[in-house]
């Protein structure tokens, strides 16, 4: 192992020692000359004794921690990295006849920061976040294929607008291998979709709602169901199977409606129970009837991506989810989400109570959700905690 080195300020290898995996530009007191970006360093504390390996890059972040033994970054590394990941999601039991996507490497919850890897069936769509996982592709790529082994058809590489300086990069979306014409719908717990991992947003569909769905279809039995910021449909085709009257799927953009109509009608092909309509949330609830609906999901976009935003992020929650409680059905559910990561749950909760007191009716908390076990948070790093929703009874 001879990588260049770094060496951290007296007391800064404290969190590293508790497996926290970043390295803060502020915790630094020397590094090697010409440290390219992206490239695999050597960590040592202030009394010269090795700390960690990781991936260097300039930023608040300088290190993002690959290892805390002394070991090499080579191909063998990412096998017993991507194999160990693949473990956890059998053992979870997501790999299953009627279950063939699932998020393979959820960054530091999976001890590679900076790779997400989320699969669909044969199909691996792989997003790098740091300029280290960026040049690992190749090999990354390579121990893919060793540890899917022949269930792993095509590998597409989706990372123009995650990756910092993806433009000086020379970086373009594409195919790192196979990729002639996959047309191949993906199943989540028997139900198909087609993930559109060149079109749509982040890696094509949002795996980390599947536990919260199949919870929403216990619920939807006879139940009109509203499904706001709905994407490709997925609580919605969940709540036809639960036995919902009518579905109502709600989105601003005209293209996730075309997908949640196909992917409706790729399960229930003819169905009449569902329509679709590409209109902003806020507008859509403040023009239907009280009653209209007695099942309301909330899954809106992260609506505060920093610090700075917070604020004015709950008051956004606040606003929405007061407009639920307005218009629901007594005895009616809300789903409601929030996927900021700077908003913790206490304080996304806060927001609901607001909106429920403003609302004057009586809500109950049925269920406390959160992510599933594909995108694990690693205890030393809750900053990789960001989804949380209720499930919600309102009187
Ligand atoms: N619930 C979805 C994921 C939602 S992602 C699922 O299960 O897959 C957030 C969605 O909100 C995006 O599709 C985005 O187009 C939509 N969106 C953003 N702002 C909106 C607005 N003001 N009104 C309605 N939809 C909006």
């Amino acid at each position: 192992m001879n990588y260049k080195r770094i060496k951290l300020k007296p007391k800064k290898e404290e969190s590293l020692r508790r497996f926290h995996p970043w390295i803060f530009s502020g915790a630094i007191q020397q590094k090697d000359n010409d440290l390219a970006e992206g490239e695999v360093v050597s960590v040592y504390t202030a009394n010269d004794e090795f700390i960690a390996v990781g991936h260097y890059q300039t930023g608040s972040i300088e290190v993002r921690t690959l290892s805390f033994e002394e070991e090499a970054i080579v191909p063998d590394f990412w096998k017993k990295r991507l194999a160990s990941a693949l473990e956890l999601r059998k053992s979870a039991g997501l790999l299953s006849a009627d279950n063939n996507s699932y998020r393979l490497v959820h960054g530091e919850g999976d001890n590679l920061p900076g790779l997400v890897i989320d699969i669909y069936a044969g199909t691996a769509v792989m997003q790098s976040h740091s300029v280290g996982m960026h040049k690992s592709r190749m090999m990354i790529c390579d121990a893919l294929k060793a540890v899917m082994g022949d269930t792993l058809k095509n590998i597409y590489y989706k990372s123009e607008t995650t990756l910092p300086y993806a433009a000086d990069l020379g970086m373009e979306n594409g195919y790192l291998y196979g990729g002639k014409d996959v047309v191949e719908a993906a199943e989540e717990n028997g139900l198909k979709f087609y993930p559109d991992w060149i079109k749509g947003q982040k890696t094509g569909f949002f795996i980390d709602q599947r536990e919260n769905r199949a919870l929403l279809e216990r619920y939807a039995k006879g139940r009109s169901a509203l499904n706001m910021f709905c994407y490709t449909g997925g609580f919605s085709f969940y709540a036809m199977r639960g036995g919902a009257k009518l579905v109502h799927s709600v989105d601003s953009s005209s293209k996730a409606i075309m997908l949640a109509n196909e992917n409706v009608a790729l399960n229930f092909p003819g169905d009449k129970r569902h329509e679709a309509f590409a209109e902003d949330a806020f507008k859509y609830l403040g023009n239907i009837h009280p009653g209209d609906y007695d099942l309301i999901v909330l899954d809106p976009p992260a609506f505060a991506k920093h610090r700075g935003a917070i604020k004015n992020a709950l008051q956004g929650y606040k606003r929405l989810n007061a407009a639920a409680f307005d218009k629901i059905a007594p005895g009616g559910i809300v789903f409601t989400f929030s996927c900021s990561q700077v908003i913790g749950k206490e304080a996304f909760r806060l927001a609901v109570f607001s909106a429920a007191a403003m609302s004057g009716k009586k809500v109950r908390i049925l269920h406390q959700l959160s992510q599933p076990a594909d995108h694990p948070v690693n205890i030393y790093h809750p900053e990789g905690e960001y989804l949380k929703g209720l499930v919600l009874h309102v009187e």
